[in-house]
């Protein structure tokens, strides 16, 4: 699992399409300050987003 980063605590679980010609869909732990400043890629590129207790 990728993590934004080590020092960050996750809020949401977001899964981000795959590219093209692979079935591939990476998932990334991002905190909420790295989703706001969309560190994590467009909104166009998420499949979904799940928020983490
Ligand atoms: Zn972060």
């Amino acid at each position: 699992m990728n993590i934004c980063s080590e020092v960050h605590t996750p809020n949401y679980k977001i899964i981000y399409k795959s590219v093209k010609g692979s079935d591939y869909q990476p998932e990334w732990l991002v905190c909420e300050n790295c989703h706001e400043k969309r560190y994590f890629g467009n909104l166009e590129d998420i499949v979904s987003i799940e928020p983490i207790e």
